[in-house]
Parts: structure tokens; C-alpha cells; sequence
């Protein structure tokens, strides 16, 4: 059976997330010919699948600081039901645990944060231009957000991250409990609530519903080709091209001129057969969606100390948290799951009707150890777009954006 063909593509776009999308988005646009390849079944259907929804463009705190130093213990033994960590001899694991320390400063936490708040802000304005457009239908709102702090001791390094963004023109701004009430009264069921920060210009929308619509058209209006069910294994140059192997029901190989690496998590797989070392750490997360409640949300709403996001999706409410650190099995734990509705149940108890809940789910964040994703050319036509952790449904157009600029610069 002959090898098939990338068609008239210039460009190969690996994997169909919101990352990945995104990238082929960018690219079509530029007048450029993309084959997007992935090996589920069809778009969205890793990470990007049932994640929280939030499109936190203010929130961009990067995961290491100097709290991290205080938080270490209970991740490490277990005692915050929020982590878990999967203390392992391989060598990966203790060096990407080292640079995420490395992180942990306050100066380095600030500059990771700022740099993340570019790329958000950039993702903010690239969405907005899509949609102005071509508005697709994926539950997409300005829902505002807020964090919720249940120890007013939070409060000064919250003002100075707020004081940071609002040069960078973020809308933010801290609530008493009243006011915080006033603008959500689903908090009416938050015990303790001693603040909380309101970002009213966050959004929230179904990232899957986005990769299905915006697939859709990628194909009818861009010429965008998509291939799924196949399986890539390994990436060659040859020559001029790129010869990517793949595990796929038409055949096992194909060559293009260019790439752009977009495979969330097993990107780490990948690079490996690149010899590159992979700046990739999995930090499993688990979601539910579940009916509203009597007093379901309007707005996003996080619980910092459950570390928990409350998403109303429609009809529906998102609940999405946890985060097992090292933990490569997409597959959801029971016990995780159910100790994520405890969760959840405790912050806000009739936010959703748990006893009815429609889906459950696990994702592996791509996590990198100072919170910013990498996207950059690692060779002859070879751009990476990977990394994306905690954010990448908020970071996803604007990294396709910048992903398509480094490879037309480098075309
Ligand atoms: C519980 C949870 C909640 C989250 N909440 C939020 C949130 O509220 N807001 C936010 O901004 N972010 C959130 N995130 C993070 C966000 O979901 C991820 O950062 C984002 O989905 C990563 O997108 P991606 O396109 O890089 O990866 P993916 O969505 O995983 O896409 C990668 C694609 O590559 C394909 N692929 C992989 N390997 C291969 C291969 N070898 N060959 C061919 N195809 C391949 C996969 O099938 C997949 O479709 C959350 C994550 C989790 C787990």
C-alpha cells in the first residue's frame, strides 16, 4: 500500500486540541495549507476535551513561588486532597522537579506570570478577531470571574499581583464578602468566605464544542485537510522534509516540508525520538459536569483553597481540580473522582445537583517548570507549540498565532 501522501499540505499541524487548532487556524488564515493529524477520532478529544472551561486571561499565576516552598509537604505526603505526587526514581521526574524549584522565587514567580499575561492577552484579542468573523457556537460568554480566599491573610499578595497586571490593562479588583455576594449570589453557600478577587472581563466556553466547530470551518472555508486515527511515532529529517511514522489504518508514513508539534502531553514521547529533552511534566486533573443546582453560578468561580473551578456551561455546571503531579495514566481514578465531588459539595453545596451528575472525566495537564508554554523553532521546519499546562485552552490562540509567525519567518 503506498505511504500516504500530505497532499498539497505545506504545513503538518500534529495534533487536534485547542492548541493544535489554534496553530492550523493561524496558519490557514496566512494563506498557508495545513494537514492537522491526530490520532483520536476526531478533534479534542485529549486534554482540551472536558477541562474547566475558564478563559482565565487574568489569572495567569504561574504554579511556582514562594508558597510552593510552604505547600511542598502536603504534596508530597498527600495531606492536601488538592495534590498528589508520584515520587519516582526516573531521573525526568527529579529534574523537572529541580527546575520547578528553581521557580519558586518570588522575582521568577512575578516574571512567569507577566510573561503568561502577554500571551493571554494576545489569546484574548486573537479569539475576539476569529469570532468577529466567523462567530462559532461554543457557549462562549464574558462570565466573569472570582476568586474566592477563605483566609483574609491573602488578601496583600492579591492586591500586588493586581497591582502588577494593571499596567497591562487587567480589569481586577478585591471584594468584601457583601460585595462578593452582590455580584455571584451563589456564594450565598460558601462558608468562610473572607474575600475575594473579581475579574470581570474573564470568559468561559466549551473547548471542545471549539474544536469541533472550528474543525468544521478549517475544512469548508480554509482547505484545511484532517486526517484522524493516526498515530504518530517518531519524526525524521529527510532532506528537505520531514518524514513523520505513524500507526495509522492507510498506511504508515508520510514527508512534508514542515511541522508544527502541537501533542500536548505526548509530545514528551515525541521529542524523545528527536533527542530532545522534553520540558513536560503530566499533572493529572479531573472534571465533572453535572445539572445546575438550586443556585448555580453565573460567573466562573475558584475556591483557592479547594483549588477548585465552578464553570456554568448552559444548563450545565463544570466542576474542574486535583493535581496529581507524575501521574502519565489518562485514565480517572474512581477515589480521585469522588473526592473531587466531596470537594466540591463542601465549597458550594448546591452549585450543581451532584446526585446527578452526566460526566466524568481525567486530562493530563502539559506542565512545564516555570508555567509558560514552549513554542519555539527547534529546527529546519520544525516548530514547537507544547506546554501549555494549567491554561491551555486561555493560551491557545495566541500560541497558534505565535507558532505560525516563527515558521512563515523561518519559511
Ligand atoms: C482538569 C483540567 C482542567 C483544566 N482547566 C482549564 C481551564 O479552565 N482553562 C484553561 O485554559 N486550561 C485548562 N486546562 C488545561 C488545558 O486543558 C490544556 O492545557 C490544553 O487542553 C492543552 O491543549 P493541547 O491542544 O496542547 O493538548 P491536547 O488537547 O491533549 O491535544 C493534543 C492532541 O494531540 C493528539 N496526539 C497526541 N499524541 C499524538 C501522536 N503521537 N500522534 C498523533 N496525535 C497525537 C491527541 O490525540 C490530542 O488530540 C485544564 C486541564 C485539566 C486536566
Amino acid at each position: 500500500m503506498p505511504p500516504p501522501a500530505a497532499g498539497d499540505a505545506d504545513v503538518a499541524v500534529v495534533g487536534a486540541g485547542v492548541v493544535g487548532l489554534a496553530t492550523a487556524w493561524a496558519l490557514a488564515r496566512r494563506g498557508v495549507r495545513v494537514l492537522l493529524l491526530d490520532r483520536a477520532d476526531g478533534p479534542g478529544l485529549g486534554t482540551s476535551y472536558a477541562n474547566g472551561a475558564q478563559l482565565s486571561y487574568a489569572y495567569t499565576d504561574a504554579m511556582a513561588g514562594p508558597a510552593l516552598w510552604r505547600q511542598l509537604p502536603a504534596m508530597l505526603s498527600g495531606r492536601d486532597p488538592a495534590f498528589r505526587t508520584r515520587v519516582s526514581a526516573d531521573p525526568h521526574f527529579w529534574g523537572w522537579g529541580l527546575r520547578l524549584l528553581r521557580n519558586a522565587t518570588a522575582a521568577r514567580q512575578h516574571r512567569n506570570t507577566l510573561d503568561t499575561l502577554a500571551l493571554a492577552l494576545e489569546s484574548k484579542a486573537a479569539l475576539a478577531a476569529l469570532l468577529a468573523r466567523h462567530p462559532l457556537d461554543f457557549q462562549h460568554r464574558v462570565a466573569g470571574k472570582l476568586h474566592v480566599y477563605a483566609d483574609a491573610a491573602a488578601r496583600p499578595k492579591a492586591e500586588a499581583m493586581m497591582a502588577a497586571k494593571r499596567p497591562f490593562g487587567v480589569r481586577q479588583q478585591w471584594l468584601s464578602p457583601a460585595e462578593a455576594l452582590a455580584v455571584e449570589p451563589a456564594l450565598a453557600g460558601a462558608r468562610g468566605m473572607a474575600g475575594a478577587v473579581y475579574s470581570p472581563e474573564e470568559a468561559a466556553g466549551d473547548p471542545w464544542r471549539f474544536c469541533t466547530g472550528l474543525l468544521a470551518l478549517l475544512q469548508a472555508e480554509y482547505g484545511v485537510q484532517a486526517r484522524f486515527g493516526v498515530a504518530l511515532h517518531g519524526l525524521r529529517r529527510e532532506g528537505t522534509h520531514w518524514r513523520l511514522s505513524a500507526d495509522a489504518p492507510h498506511g504508515n508514513s508520510l514527508r512534508v516540508r514542515q511541522v508544527v508539534l502541537c501533542a500536548g502531553i505526548d509530545s514528551h514521547a515525541l521529542l524523545r525520538t528527536l533527542g530532545l529533552r522534553s520540558p513536560l511534566m503530566a499533572v493529572k486533573g479531573y472534571s465533572f459536569t453535572a445539572p445546575c443546582g438550586a443556585l448555580p453560578p453565573r460567573a466562573s468561580i475558584t475556591d483557592t483553597a479547594r483549588k477548585l473551578v465552578f464553570c456554568r456551561l448552559g444548563d450545565r455546571v463544570r466542576v474542574a481540580g486535583l493535581a496529581d503531579l507524575n501521574d502519565w495514566d489518562p485514565a480517572p481514578a474512581p477515589a480521585r473522582l469522588q473526592q473531587l465531588v466531596a470537594l466540591a459539595r463542601a465549597s458550594l453545596p448546591e452549585a450543581a445537583d451532584y446526585d446527578r451528575i452526566a460526566h466524568r472525566w481525567a486530562g493530563l495537564r502539559p506542565a512545564t517548570p516555570d508555567s509558560r508554554p514552549v513554542i519555539r523553532r527547534v529546527g529546519e521546519g520544525l516548530v514547537l507549540n507544547i506546554g501549555h499546562g494549567m491554561l491551555g485552552w486561555t493560551l491557545a490562540m495566541g500560541s497558534g498565532e505565535r507558532a505560525a509567525a516563527l515558521l512563515m519567518e523561518a519559511a
